[in-house]
């Protein structure tokens, strides 16, 4: 049988059971959900006055409903206020959806998907639907539920958040963290301010040449790796996004060539091992043989995803592409919050180790450390970005490539030195020795600020009523950056993304 029943504005048994009071709830009787079922969500989306409706399937399935609310969004030329925030949850991992980055099978947990023409985001769970439907907490405006997941929802749902009026925001920062904040607000229709203390727009770690970026993997695949692949989807996206705008251009800023990281001989078996036990499909990483990519004794990680993009670049992107709704003030140290807190409705510190002296944490402990990267020649250009005991990336249009990076602590100043470059080039010879080298033409130095648990710190300031951060990025920016300015952004709606996962990244102090 298709079909089911709804109720709208339920006075009935599943709202009774669900001790929750949403606005709409789709009660499917089998797993199917019927055209009268989605159409009815269609309409409630295309009235919702909010600025976001938030829809949660727990049986997304092969995403048929998903697909035709899509598709009837396709097909009206009225366009929704309020953006879809689909949630959806499926224990099918082989998906074969018509969207490329969904394709295939997919690696156990969260993902996102987005498309900004529609104004439609997809938050999918895939894995065990228990634990999944845990995943998503906070207030939803559609439920769409088949009988058998009755049991799990009196702890999936809230009374839905007040509506904030958020018209004006401050961001300080001006790096990838600070742009991309700015540019998702911007996307919302708030205004920004944004400030920083430089002569420009990326000028701290954020003006590198070129950085990598690439999905993470542990043993036990921990937080760290499974926000580093939903990171990952967030960056990808954000920078396909940019570059259909006309604002980066494809292999000129930014790519996605693959990523080898070689892991060191005595560590080859465990890694290995690792791969075995995760059983990720080899679109996300595969064991690559010694020479089998590039000239190496070593084995190593291969990600066929891994890509590189030119920081500084994707920062102007983002700025360009925010318009006429930012405003930005440069030369502009911030040294209080308190007139900006005044002056705007919400306050987003960006400013990487500064960020925690303007919004201070109790008990948070976060370290600096300086890097040099050292641009040399580039002789022969490798193919994929390559890491390991250092990274080297070689931008295809350029003659150039880039080794690094050096972890140095304690952070005295932030001059380049001869060693440190020495240091760069040893590390690659060590995994590439008969790999040939150019001459150095320059290199810099910049700071990382690195949380106690090396997690970035993304959402509210604890105490702190209107005031957010993105930051503690680490050695990771590039893949933090986007899904931090997604979070932040709905956050100052008051209207944030809640997940079990995504909440180990609130900003927070150390456990004692
Ligand atoms: C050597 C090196 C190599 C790296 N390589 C990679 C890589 O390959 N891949 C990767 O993902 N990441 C890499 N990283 C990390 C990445 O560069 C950072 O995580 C990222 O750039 C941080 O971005 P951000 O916007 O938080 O900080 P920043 O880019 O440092 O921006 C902070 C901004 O805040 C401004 N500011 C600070 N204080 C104030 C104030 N009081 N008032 C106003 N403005 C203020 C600063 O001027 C600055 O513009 C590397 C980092 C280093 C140092």
């Amino acid at each position: 049988m298709i079909g089911g029943s709804y109720y709208h504005r339920p006075q009935g048994t599943a709202t009774q059971w669900l001790g929750y009071n949403p606005k709409l709830v789709i009660h499917c009787i089998t797993a199917m959900v019927s055209p009268e079922i989605v159409r009815t969500v269609y309409a409630s989306w295309l009235a919702s006055r909010q600025a976001v409706f938030t829809v949660l399937d727990s049986h997304f399935d092969a995403g048929r409903a998903f697909q035709a609310l899509v598709a009837l969004r396709q097909g009206h030329s009225a366009r929704p206020n309020a953006r879809l925030r689909y949630l959806a949850v499926t224990e099918v991992s082989e998906l074969s959806l018509p969207w490329a980055v969904l394709n295939g099978k997919q690696v156990p947990g969260l993902h996102f998907m987005n498309w900004p023409e529609f104004n439609v985001e997809l938050h999918l769970w895939v894995g065990n639907t228990k634990a999944a439907l845990q995943e998503f907490q906070g207030s939803f405006d559609a439920v769409l539920e088949p009988d058998a997941h009755r049991q799990y929802g009196r702890r999936m749902v809230r009374q839905p958040l007040a509506m904030h009026q958020t018209e004006s925001v401050a961001v300080v920062g001006a790096g990838i963290a600070g742009s991309s904040v700015a540019l998702a607000l911007c996307q919302r229709g708030v205004q920004v301010h944004l400030y920083d203390q430089g002569n420009g727009p990326a000028t701290g770690a954020s003006g590198n040449w070129v950085g990598a970026f690439h999905p993470h993997i542990t043993r036990g695949d921990s937080p760290l790796s499974r926000l580093s692949r939903l990171g990952f989807e967030h960056t990808v996206q954000a920078l396909n996004t940019l570059t259909e705008q006309g604002f980066l251009q494809k292999d000129e800023d930014w790519a996605t060539p693959g990523h080898l990281q070689t892991v060191p001989v005595d560590e080859a078996e465990r890694t290995r091992e690792t791969l075995l036990q995760l059983a990720f499909p080899e679109s996300l990483v595969r064991w690559a043989e010694p020479n089998s990519l590039l000239p190496t004794p070593l084995g190593g990680l291969y990600f066929p995803q891994g890509g590189w993009v030119k920081p500084a670049r994707w920062v102007h992107a983002n700025l360009q592409a925010c318009g006429s709704l930012l405003t930005t003030h440069y030369n502009t140290p911030v040294h209080d919050l308190t007139d900006l807190r005044e002056q705007h409705d919400a306050v987003v510190v960006c400013s990487a180790e500064k960020s925690i002296v303007l919004a201070p944490i109790e008990g948070a402990k976060v370290g600096v450390v300086k890097g040099q990267i050292s641009k040399l020649q580039a002789a022969v250009q490798p193919s994929v970005v390559l890491s390991g005991e250092s990274y080297a990336i070689a931008p295809p249009r350029e003659n150039w490539l880039v080794l690094g990076a050096t972890y140095e602590r304690p952070v005295l100043d932030l001059n380049s030195t001869p060693e440190a470059d020495e240091l760069n080039v040893a590390r690659f010879r060590a995994a590439f020795p008969d790999w040939q080298l150019g001459n150095l033409i320059d290199h810099r130095c910049a700071v990382r600020a690195v949380w106690h648990d090396r997690l970035p710190a993304i959402g509210p300031v604890p105490n702190m009523p209107g005031v957010f951060m993105s930051t503690g990025f680490a050695s990771r920016g590039l893949l933090w950056a986007a899904l931090g300015g997604w979070l932040v952004a709905d956050h100052c709606l008051g209207q944030p993304l809640e997940s079990k996962l995504l909440g180990k990244i609130t900003p927070r102090g150390a456990r004692a």
